[in-house]
C-alpha cells in the first residue's frame, strides 16, 4: 500500500481487519464497429485481472448502440467474472420502453443500474421522452424491482446516479445540482459517481456541500487518465469542463507518446490520491476502452482489493 495514501476508514477508529477496501470500477464503452470490438474485448480481459468490483457499461438510446450495450452486458455476464453496472438513460423514452429495458437487464443477470437522464436532443423540438429527470427513472426502476422481488431473491438492485463536481451545463447553480442529488437519493439512489473533474478541490467541495445538504450516499470520484490533447478537447466538447492549462501544456509539449502516457497517468493517480485523502469510498475510472492507462493508475495506487479478503479462505 502506498504510504502517501490514507484509505477512508483508517482515519476513523475502525480496527484494520474491519476496514472495507475502497471500491474499484471501470467504465466501458460498447464497440461501434469490429476493430473497436477487438479492443474492448482486449480491455475487458486486461481489466479483469485487477479484480474490479464492477464495470459500468455506457448506454445510448440510438437503436444500434442500445443493442451493443445489451450485447456487451451479456458478454460480461456469460463469459467473464466481471459484474456489469448497466447505464440507462430516460431521454426520448416512454415509461413502457424503460420498463422493458429494466426487465431485459434483470433477465440478463444485471443487478446494478446507473440511472441517468441523458443529454437532451440538440433540436428543441426533439423527443425528450416521458420522464424529464433522472429521479423519475430511479422511481420507475424501483417499481420494476418491486414486481420482481422473486427474481432478485428478495434482494434489491443497486441504483447509482450522476453527481457533478462542476455545475451541470443546464443547471442554474452548483447548489442546485446538490439539491438534485439529494432528490435522487430520496427517490432511491444508493450511490453516485461524479462526472470527470481535474481539480481535487472540486471533489472535496462537492462532498462537503452534499453532506451539508443531507446527502448520505457514497459519492465515488470519476477520474479519467488522459494522454492526448485530442482526447482532452473531445472531453471538453462532451462535458463543457475546461482542463487545467498546465496539463494541456504538458501534453502538448511532451516529446513522445510514452511521455504523454506517463503525464496522464500521473495526473489521474494524484487526483485519485487526493480524493482518497478526502475520504472517497472508491474510485471509478473512465477508460475510453484504453485499459493500459487505467491499470497503471491502479498499480501506482496499490489499492487493497475486496477479492484479497476472500482468498485466504481458499489457501
Ligand atoms: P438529471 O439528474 O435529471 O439532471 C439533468 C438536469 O436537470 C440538471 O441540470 C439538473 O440540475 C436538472 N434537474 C434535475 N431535476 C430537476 C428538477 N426536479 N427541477 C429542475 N431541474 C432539475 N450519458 C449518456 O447518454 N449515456 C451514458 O452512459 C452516460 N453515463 C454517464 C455516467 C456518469 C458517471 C455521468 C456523471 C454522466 C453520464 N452521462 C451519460 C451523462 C448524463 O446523461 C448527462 O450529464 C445528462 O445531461 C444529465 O443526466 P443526469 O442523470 O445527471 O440528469
Amino acid at each position: 500500500m502506498s504510504t502517501a495514501t490514507v484509505w477512508p476508514a483508517q482515519a476513523a477508529s475502525v480496527p484494520p481487519t474491519l476496514i472495507a477496501p475502497p471500491s474499484l470500477s471501470y467504465e466501458l464503452y460498447p464497440p461501434v464497429h469490429r476493430d473497436a470490438s477487438d479492443s474492448v474485448h482486449e480491455a475487458i480481459a486486461a481489466l479483469e485481472e485487477s479484480h474490479p468490483d464492477y464495470v459500468s457499461v455506457t448506454y445510448s438510446g440510438a437503436p444500434h448502440r442500445r443493442r451493443e450495450s445489451l450485447r456487451l452486458i451479456e458478454h460480461l455476464v456469460l463469459n467473464t467474472r466481471l459484474r456489469p453496472l448497466a447505464h440507462l438513460t430516460c431521454v426520448g423514452e416512454t415509461r413502457e420502453s424503460l420498463d422493458v429495458l429494466v426487465r431485459q437487464f434483470l433477465a440478463l443477470g444485471v443487478r446494478g443500474v446507473l440511472a441517468l437522464r441523458g443529454d437532451l436532443p440538440a433540436d428543441p423540438d426533439g423527443d425528450r421522452g416521458e420522464l424529464p429527470f433522472a429521479r423519475y427513472l430511479i422511481e420507475l426502476i424501483r417499481e420494476v424491482e418491486d414486481r420482481h422481488t422473486a427474481t432478485l431473491a428478495g434482494g434489491r438492485l443497486a441504483v447509482g446516479v450522476a453527481a457533478y463536481a462542476h455545475k451541470h451545463p443546464e443547471s442554474p447553480s452548483f447548489q442546485h445540482d446538490v439539491e438534485v442529488l439529494l432528490g435522487k437519493e430520496r427517490s432511491g439512489a444508493n450511490f453516485a459517481i461524479t462526472q470527470v473533474y481535474f481539480d481535487p478541490e472540486d471533489y472535496r467541495k462537492l462532498v462537503a456541500a452534499a453532506r451539508a445538504a443531507g446527502v448520505t450516499i457514497p459519492i465515488i470520484p470519476g477520474i479519467i487518465p488522459i494522454s492526448t490533447t485530442a482526447r482532452l478537447k473531445r472531453l471538453t466538447g462532451m462535458t463543457g469542463i475546461q482542463p487545467p492549462v498546465g496539463l494541456w501544456h504538458a501534453l502538448e509539449t511532451a516529446g513522445s507518446d510514452a511521455e504523454r502516457h506517463a503525464i496522464g497517468t500521473r495526473f489521474a493517480r494524484d487526483l485519485a490520491r487526493r480524493a482518497f485523502d478526502d475520504g472517497a469510498p472508491g474510485l471509478h475510472l473512465y477508460t475510453f476502452n484504453d485499459h493500459r492507462a487505467s491499470l497503471e493508475v491502479i498499480e501506482q495506487l496499490d489499492l487493497p482489493r475486496t477479492r484479497e479478503l476472500a482468498l485466504p479462505h481458499f489457501a
